[in-house]
This record gives C-alpha cells, structure tokens and sequence, in this order.
C-alpha cells in the first residue's frame, strides 16, 4: 500500500517514523546534503526502496507527492529560491513539507489539453479558479503542485499551461473526500475560487508548464517501482509459506502442480520488474533521463501486481471472498486490498492505455496516437 493511501491512524505512525528517517538524511537520501538528502547513489537508493518495500517501512515517503515528485521536479526546474525553501522542508519529514500533485480534472485526465483551472496573474499575484480531482493526500498537504492555465485564450496546452506552487492554508480552497474501492480516504475533490498566490510561486516559465510535466510524469512513474518490486517480493514469500503450510486432502498446496507453475510465473515477474528497475538506475546513473522505459516499467509493475495478487487469491480460495478485516482473512486480507487498490494504480500517474501509447511512439516509432 502506498502512503497516501493509509487510514489516518497509520498516517500519524507513518509521519513519526518518516521525521526519523529524515533525521539521518534518508527520508530523500537521494538529494544533495544541502536539501537535507545524503546524496546516495541511484543504486543505493534502488536497494534501499525495496528494501524497505519488502520490510514495510511505514514513512519512508513512498507514494508520497513530496518526495517522489515535486521534489526531484523542483531539483530540475525550481529556481534556487524555491529549491532552498521547499526541498529542506519535504527531506525534514515535517508534516509542513507534505505535497498533493494536482493535473486530473471532471473533464480531464489523459488528455491535458482539457485542463480548465486557471491561473490569472494580476499585479503580484495569480488568482485561481478551477476543480480538480483524485488529488492524492490533498487533505493532508500544506503544499499543491497544480497544473493550471496561465493563458486560457490558447486551447493547445504546450503554450498555455503553466505549474504553480499553492499553499493549501490559502483563503478560497476546498477539500472533499473521496473514498477508494478498500474504503479508505485516498483522494479528493479539490476546489479553488479566487485563491491568491505570489506570482514568485510560478515554476519555471509561464505558459511552458506543459515541458514539465512530461519529465514529472516520468519521475512519478519511476519513484513506486522499487517499493511494489519489495512488497512483491514480501508477498510471494508469504505466499509461499502459506503453501507449504496449508494442506489439502492430505497434500501441501506446495505440492499441487498448478499452484508451483503460478507461484514460479509470479517469481519470474518479479525478477524481471527488478531487471527493468535496474536498467533504468544505469541509464540515469550515466547521467541520461528515462524515456519510454518510464511507462513501461509503471505498466509491467501494474499488470506483475495484478497477476501476484490473481494467484494468491486463487491460492487461497473461498478465503478471498470474505472482506481483508474479517477474523476469515487469510494472509492478514493482503491479497484482497492488493486486488482492490491495484485497479486504482493501473489509472494513476496514467493508465495502462497510455503507457502503451508512449511505448508505441518512443519506442517504436509509431505515429503519435492523437
Ligand atoms: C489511486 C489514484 C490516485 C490518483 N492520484 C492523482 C493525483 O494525486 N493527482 C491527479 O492529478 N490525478 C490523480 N489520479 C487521477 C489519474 O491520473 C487519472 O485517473 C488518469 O490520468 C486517467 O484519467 P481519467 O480517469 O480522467 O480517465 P480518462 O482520461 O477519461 O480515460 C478513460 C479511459 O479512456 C482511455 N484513454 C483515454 N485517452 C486515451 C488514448 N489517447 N488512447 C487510448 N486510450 C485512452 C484511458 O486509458 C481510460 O481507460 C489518481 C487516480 C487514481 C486511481
């Protein structure tokens, strides 16, 4: 589970445990040491992901908007006003450096092109008006990165979009829960009416935001596959035992040759979303940004989650049918909540449908799609 999805109770645990990362720089130990990160190595990084995926540290910011998105972003488009204001904060584990990330609108979500908030600067300040939604952890965010047009008279989005930093304590903003298929408060309806923000909160240059989100999207895309490889691996160890142990008609499950043959599929999976992991940390370790491999690692992630949880809820049973807190759950209802939130990860930071539509363009060669 990421992060942001956790119930309330968990996320006071997880924010004390994140505040104790910080503190030895490991919260974004990526980062340089002056943006309180421990400047780690992208390997490092990698194995200390999944490792702490596999371990299910709570805090260690993953899912979280802050750590895995806006920061890195600001590191590559912030000016260093921003960078020395924002990044010590979310690297310091303090509930003030928490981040939502808001593009997805009613009528927009693949398609940018259709994003109406917008961002109207007068004199020093934007004023904004607008919805978004699925916004991530925006209940619990000080701080939104917000896709907004900045010149609303232009429909192409390339020249007419921009990111603006918003504070979340701002006069004029709504929050509304919505609650996701595990019954868990996730995501919100965001609302901004005549919400004022200094024009200095503008990232990068106005109107071009359009040439930052497509590396955001891609950093958001890379920063939860090493966590799902660790807490993939975490499950197929459960998995495992829970064959072994379990006997039926006087046999291990272990012993059945169609739960080997799909526990031994799901095992391949994993050591293949750990390949295209690490291909990725070479490439970026050789100073080149991922392009396409960005969207195919978010997918394959998807569809070895889909398929790892598929199996365990066919290994378990009629167990899988009875809700993940029943006193009845197996394996503690992992398997159930993996089924229900993984059908949100195959639309969040893009659905699996675009993911192919990169592929097929970067990749291939083919014609863009629209
Ligand atoms: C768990 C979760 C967390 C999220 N968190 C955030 C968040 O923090 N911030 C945020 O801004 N958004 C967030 N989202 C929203 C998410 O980014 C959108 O759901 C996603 O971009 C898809 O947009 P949409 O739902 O409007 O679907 P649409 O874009 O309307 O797509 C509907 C269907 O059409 C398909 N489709 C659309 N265009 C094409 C195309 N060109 N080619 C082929 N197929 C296409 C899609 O694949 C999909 O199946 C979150 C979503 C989930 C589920």
């Amino acid at each position: 589970m990421l992060e942001e999805e956790s119930a309330d109770e968990d996320w006071e645990f997880s924010l004390s445990i994140s505040k104790k990362l910080a503190d030895k720089g490991w919260l974004c130990m990526g980062w340089p040491e002056q943006y309180g990160g421990s400047n780690a190595s992208y390997w490092e990084q990698f194995a200390y992901l999944e490792e702490a995926g596999y371990h299910e540290i709570p805090g260690t910011g993953m899912g979280i908007s802050g750590t895995g998105i806006n920061g890195p972003s600001l590191m590559l488009f912030g000016n260093e006003d921003q960078k020395k204001k924002y990044l010590p904060l979310i690297a310091s584990g303090d509930p003030d450096g928490i981040w939502c990330t808001a593009y997805s609108e009613p009528d927009s979500g693949s398609d940018y092109n259709k994003i109406k908030t917008t961002a109207i600067r007068s004199g020093d300040e934007y004023v904004i008006n607008g919805q978004k939604v699925w916004t991530s952890c925006a209940h619990r965010a000080r701080w939104c990165w917000l896709a907004c047009k900045t010149d609303p008279s232009i429909s192409k989005i390339h020249k007419s979009m921009s990111i603006i930093i918003v504070d979340m304590k701002s006069p004029g903003i709504t929050t509304r829960p919505l609650v996701n298929l595990a019954g868990v408060h996730s995501f919100n309806e965001l609302f901004f009416d005549n919400v004022r923000v200094p024009a200095s909160n503008l990232v990068g240059e106005e109107n071009k935001g359009f040439y930052m989100l497509i590396p955001a999207l891609a950093i958001e895309r890379l920063s939860m596959a090493p966590h799902i490889l660790g807490n993939g691996r975490r499950l197929m160890d459960m998995l495992v035992r829970y064959a072994r142990e379990t006997y039926d008609k006087g046999q291990p499950l272990s012993a059945n040759q169609v739960v080997r043959n799909k526990l031994a599929e799901r095992a391949i999976e994993l050591e293949t979303l750990r390949t295209f992991g690490l291909e990725i940390m070479w490439k970026m370790s050789t100073g080149k940004m991922p392009g396409y491999e960005a969207a195919r690692n978010k997918l394959y992630s998807n569809l070895v989650t889909e398929n790892l949880a598929k199996t365990g809820l066919e290994i378990i049973g009629a167990y899988s049918q009875v809700s993940p807190d029943s006193k009845w759950a197996k394996l503690k209802g992992r398997l159930q909540n993996l089924y229900l939130l993984n059908a949100g990860w195959f639309s969040a930071a893009g659905t699996i449908e675009i993911q192919k539509n990169v592929i097929g363009q970067f990749k291939l060669g083919l014609p863009r799609p629209y």
